[in-house]
């Protein structure tokens, strides 16, 4: 393993951590054969030949590197009078449950419109001049980070988009634009432009707030190639994608994926009738996802995610969870849920995480188990320690089930694409689902068979 002084972007890349975030990108991102954003070539020569900022600076900015400050310690710098900390949640001034009730945040956002809410609040009380978040694009991206500096660019950019995209324009546009901004994020895109506002002065007077998303993992690309080919539509005409198309008649947790064309007809079909549309699976998840420890965006002011437990998943016009950290934010919120803006209701730390259930597992049990097998040449430093002992036999093979999936889902579809056989990869999706479905859920005959034995060792 490479010594903290010498880690290059490449060593990130070559042991599967680098999740694309785009904070080393001197010369630009780009994509690898996967469908992930990575550093160009152009910018690892950069790094390699000493053109970039020096291999300390890296080691100390990467939100992946071993030598990079834990979300822990860039929490207590940032929230040092924090009144609560839970170990799931880091640091907190306060937790609530509900939605924007302003219209049109709630119809407009992918959960209860919280996120574009606040974004719009910040920017309509000056505090901020622009916030870096997620719009549609056209080109070879389909999504891209764009900074709205209005309440209608904020609207634009609603709805959550399980797609790579990376900081590196948005970051030279703050670099070189004086003002203002907020960044809305994924917790390892908070990591990673926190620990670069701690070494870039001027990265530090701009970036005054983090909105941080819950956050189970990153798909790459080809989950569109995918939703393409299970549609039946050539990929190349597909001009717009939507995850979870909203229908305030059916459960929120009923997600649909939604494909425009460029003739403009468009197609659909529920991620459950799809063969890799069960998201506790891992199918296209970026493998630095399988080192994450953080779920709830410790480092951001306000973090966001879904309220995932009853009666809200049933609930389709979608509702909020939401952590506050920052003592301006909780106050914003305060004034706004007296005055009926928000519509939103204490809950404890407990609440929170019984909606990421499944997220804390795989990013607490999971990741202990698979730091003693998952063997990598720059070995990740987690706040969870390795532990191969204690969990339950099904666990484990869960956890090694997932972690195949991830992998080999990027490997069959390459393959099925380049054969234009889209059969291969999405008969082999539905077999490995078959599989993880009877292991996690004791679904179909396999899943029968395996609860039987289950009961014989009991
Ligand atoms: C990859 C990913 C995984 C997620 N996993 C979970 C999870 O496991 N559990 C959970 O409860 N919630 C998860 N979320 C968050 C959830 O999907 C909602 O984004 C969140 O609840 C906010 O909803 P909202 O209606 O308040 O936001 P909206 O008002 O719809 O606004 C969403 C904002 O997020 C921005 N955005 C969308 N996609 C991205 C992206 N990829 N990167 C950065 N910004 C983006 C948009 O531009 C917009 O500003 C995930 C989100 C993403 C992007
Ligand atoms: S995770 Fe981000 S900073 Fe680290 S190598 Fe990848 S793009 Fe660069
Ligand atoms: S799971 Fe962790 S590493 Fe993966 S995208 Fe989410 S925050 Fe980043």
């Amino acid at each position: 393993m490479p010594s903290p002084e010498a880690l290059t972007p490449a060593d990130i890349v070559e042991s599967g951590l680098c999740i694309g975030c785009g904070g080393c990108a001197s010369r630009g991102m780009t994509w690898d054969r996967y469908g992930q954003r990575k550093p160009s070539t152009a910018t690892l020569t950069d790094h390699e030949a000493g053109h970039a900022p020096p291999p300390a600076a890296f080691a100390a900015t990467c939100p992946f590197s071993p030598g990079a400050r834990n979300e822990d310690q860039l929490a207590l710098a940032r929230f040092p009078a924090a009144p609560h900390h839970d170990p799931r949640l880091g640091r907190y001034e306060a937790n609530y449950v509900g939605h924007a009730d302003q219209p049109p945040f709630r119809e407009r956002g992918s959960s209860g419109g919280m996120v574009s809410w606040v974004a719009a609040d910040l920017l309509a009380s000056g505090a901020i001049d622009g916030v870096a978040h997620v719009i549609p694009s056209t080109g070879d991206r389909l999504f891209h980070y764009r900074i709205s500096r209005t309440a209608d660019q904020i609207l634009e950019g609603a709805r959550s988009r399980y797609y790579p995209v990376d900081l590196a324009e948005v970051l030279a546009e703050i670099r070189a634009t004086p003002g203002r901004y907020a960044i809305v994020g994924v917790p390892c895109f908070i990591k990673a432009a926190s620990l670069l506002r701690e070494q870039d002065p001027v990265l530090n007077d701009r970036i005054t707030h983090f909105l941080g998303l819950f956050c189970g993992h990153m798909k790459s690309a080809a989950f569109v190639d995918s939703f393409a080919w299970q549609l039946g539509v050539e990929r190349d005409t597909v001009r717009a994608v939507e995850y979870r198309r909203k229908d305030p008649d059916r459960p929120a947790n009923w997600y649909t994926a939604h494909l425009t064309l460029d003739d403009g007809t468009a197609r659909w079909q529920d991620w459950f009738h799809l063969a890799d549309g069960d998201w506790g699976a891992g199918f296209f998840q970026n493998s630095a996802c399988d080192a994450c420890d953080d779920v709830v965006a410790e480092c951001a002011d306000v973090s966001f995610g879904d309220a995932w437990v009853e009666p809200y998943s049933s609930d389709g016009r979608g509702t909020n969870v939401v952590i506050v950290r920052s003592p301006e934010i909780a106050a914003r919120i305060t004034a706004a849920i007296t005055d009926g803006r928000l519509a939103l209701t204490d809950v404890d730390a407990d609440f929170i995480a019984g909606t990421q259930a499944a997220g804390f597992r795989q990013r607490r049990e999971g990741l202990a188990y698979r730091l003693t097998w998952q063997k990598r040449r720059v070995t990740p430093v987690k706040r969870v320690a390795p532990r191969a002992t204690g969990h339950p036999p099904r666990r484990r093979a869960i956890y090694r089930t997932r972690a195949a999936i991830a992998r080999w889902s990027h490997r069959m579809a390459w393959f099925a694409r380049r054969l234009n056989q889209p059969w291969i990869y999405t008969r082999w999706a539905a077999a490995s689902l078959y599989v993880y479905q009877a292991l996690a859920y004791k679904r179909g005959r396999l899943g029968r068979l395996l609860a039987r034995l289950d009961g014989a060792e009991g």
